[in-house]
């Protein structure tokens, strides 16, 4: 049992309140009570938190990337190494990877996780006979672990802004929208065998990896749970929107698509002024990474606007 001085309740800040848990789980939590003898006394206690943004497979690249040769290395040579890593990763490893960085999310005090999914294919960009295959490793990696697993399959179709065709180390996450869509649907049965704290959404991948068209469709076809994409984490991609587009991404983003407290907006690192307060306006979450956002060097977010 744990009795906390303080506790942070749905109902908002409670004190002296006592937790019983049985095999693990909370069953019952009561306040203003005093603390059993046996009990573990703390100070504050927080609801665990959700980690909103993972690509679990990079867990098995850390420390393959963490320096940088002056002049050389870039957000894109980092992701260059990335590509190249991703050929050698098979299912059971995809699992494997899952599984262990889900429990140390849990061990560092998450209980969820918002897994930004786009490894979907073979190597060479063939799908699985299972479309779904490497999603339901996922799902098992969660179900294994017992995180809250909010899945979120990537719609990735092109190389770059401009409808560019995928390079050859973008091919395991294509997908044209009519096989997107396919796979949400598989995606959903494998989640729906999972707990309660377990749910769908989508992530398109980024402006630069999708069209305006192709959004407009994934958006009207999706299942009832959050829209996720990297929006501005660039400066190189904010130039590239904004030739092909006429706009900055999160600008044309807030203008195009009904974004609401439904979304976040991944890295919204790259914002103008007007960008940062509409964005506040609209209740999207800001995904924040400081991480890597800090290893790649791509700039803080506007957070004191
Ligand atoms: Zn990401």
């Amino acid at each position: 049992m744990i009795f906390a001085k303080q506790a942070k309740l749905s109902s908002g800040w409670a004190t002296n309140v006592r937790l019983i848990l049985v095999d693990g789980k909370i069953t019952s939590v009561a306040e203003n009570q005093s603390p059993a003898q046996d009990d573990t006394i703390v100070d504050t206690l927080l609801p665990a938190l959700g980690n909103l943004h993972s690509h679990s497979f990079q867990r098995a690249m850390s420390g393959m990337t963490e320096f940088r040769m002056a002049g050389k290395d870039s957000f894109w040579t980092w992701r260059d190494l990335m590509y190249r890593f991703t050929a050698h990763l098979t299912p059971e490893h995809v699992e494997a990877i899952a599984g262990f960085v889900f429990l140390e999310m849990q061990e560092a005090g998450y209980a969820s996780v918002g897994e930004f999914h786009y490894l979907h294919h073979q190597p060479n960009g063939t799908p699985y006979d299972n479309l779904g295959e490497l999603s339901s490793r996922i799902a098992a990696a969660a179900s294994e672990t017992g995180i809250g697993l909010t899945h979120l399959p990537v719609l990735y179709t092109y190389g770059g802004a401009g409808k560019v065709p995928l390079a050859a180390g973008q091919a395991r996450f294509g997908n044209s929208v009519d096989r997107f869509n396919a796979l949400v649907g598989q995606v959903q049965v494998a989640v729906s065998n999972l707990p309660a704290d377990c749910r769908v959404g989508i992530a398109p991948h980024s402006l630069r990896a999708t069209s305006p068209e192709d959004l407009k469709t994934v958006l009207s076809a999706k299942p009832d749970g959050p829209v996720h994409i990297h929006i501005a984490e660039q400066p190189k991609e904010v130039a590239d929107v904004q030739a092909w587009l006429n706009a900055r991404p999160v600008d044309w983003l807030l203008t195009n698509a009904d974004v609401n407290a439904d979304w976040c907006l991944i890295h919204a690192t790259h914002m103008t002024e007007a960008e940062t307060v509409n964005m506040a306006k609209s209740g999207a979450v800001a995904g924040l990474c400081p991480v890597t956002e800090a290893n790649l060097g791509d700039g803080p977010f506007n957070g004191p606007q």
